[in-house]
């Protein structure tokens, strides 16, 4: 059987980690130590259940312990910003962290969700310049993916969402950057044109795999939909898209290229991107 790290751990080994609570079922550890075994890095990357009132002496002992790096996941990427020496403007903006990265002792905060959700969404759809973008749900990850779409100058972004203050809210916040509209879905059918839908709610995420977050009879087939969810891989939005010929966009590259931005981060190597979209297949797999 091939084994985990490409050289056993020694006391040159750089340590790295996520922080979360629940965090078990986490593809992290299996991502990243695939990448650092594919580009030849001594480092090994573990998962740490911190539980809220623990998170201050993790974050000391990441201090003490001198880890190069640490991921942060629900709930804590709101809370550890105030842990931190430094947090980065894009993550400031959008108000939570993912990615700490540990610069001789100086902490330093950044959110790579939203980036490496468009960086993933370009990758497999072409440029989102001019485009009309229909966000569904306001919650922490729109946020993120909110403002990385705003940065790419679409022509027009709505945001529908259930409580509908929140998504006037964060259209509020994004507004400098792009012309975005907060909505409730009640509104939905009236827009014309959209080019992108992207799911932002947990809607149609296992175990509720039968359910959308919008009608699909709305979809077209000159249509990209993209959703974050990525367990199931093809959610029931992503099936009826590709039943109707738009193009699907799953939630799986969001999540490797986070990953890719945060590795890139701590060691200024190139990501192995193809590696870590095998590992983490094959773990969902299991
Ligand atoms: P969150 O902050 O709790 O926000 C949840 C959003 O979903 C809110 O807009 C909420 O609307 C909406 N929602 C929940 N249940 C709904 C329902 N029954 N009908 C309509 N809207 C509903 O969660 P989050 O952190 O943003 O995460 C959202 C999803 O993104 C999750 O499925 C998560 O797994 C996924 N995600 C994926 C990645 C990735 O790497 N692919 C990364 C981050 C998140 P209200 O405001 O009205 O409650």
């Amino acid at each position: 059987m091939d084994s985990l790290f490409s050289q056993l751990p020694d006391s040159h080994t750089v340590l790295y980690g996520v922080f979360g609570n629940p965090i078990k079922h986490s593809k992290s550890p299996v991502m990243m130590n695939r990448a650092f075994r594919e580009t030849g890095t001594n480092a090994v990357y573990a998962a740490f259940e911190v539980k809220q009132d623990q998170l201050r002496e993790a974050i000391q002992g990441v201090r003490a312990l001198n880890y190069r790096g640490i991921n942060v996941t629900i709930p804590h990427k709101v809370e550890v910003m105030r842990l931190l020496d430094h947090v980065d403007e894009d993550a400031r903006r959008i108000g939570a962290v993912n990615t700490i990265v540990n610069e001789d002792g100086r902490l330093i905060g950044y959110n790579t969700d939203g980036l490496g959700y468009v960086r993933s969404l370009k990758e497999e759809t072409g440029s989102l310049q001019g485009k009309r973008i229909l966000v569904l749900g306001a919650g922490g990850a729109a946020r993120g993916v909110g403002f990385a779409l705003a940065k790419e100058q679409p022509a027009a972004l709505w945001i529908a969402n259930r409580t509908v203050e929140k998504a006037v809210s964060l259209a509020k916040d994004i507004s400098p950057y792009c012309e975005t509209t907060g909505i409730g879905y009640d509104r939905v059918a009236d827009l014309h044109s959209v080019d992108l839908i992207v799911n932002t709610t947990s809607v149609g995420m296992h175990p509720h795999v039968d359910a959308t977050p919008l009608d699909t009879t709305f979809i077209t087939p000159n249509m990209i939909v993209s959703d974050l969810v990525y367990n199931p891989l093809t959610t029931k939005l992503l099936a009826a898209a590709k039943s109707i010929g738009a193009t699907a966009h799953s939630g799986l590259g969001m999540f490797i290229y986070q990953g890719a931005i945060a590795f890139e981060h701590w060691t200024g190597k190139p990501a192995p991107i193809a590696a870590m979209r095998e590992a983490v297949e094959q773990a969902l797999k299991e």
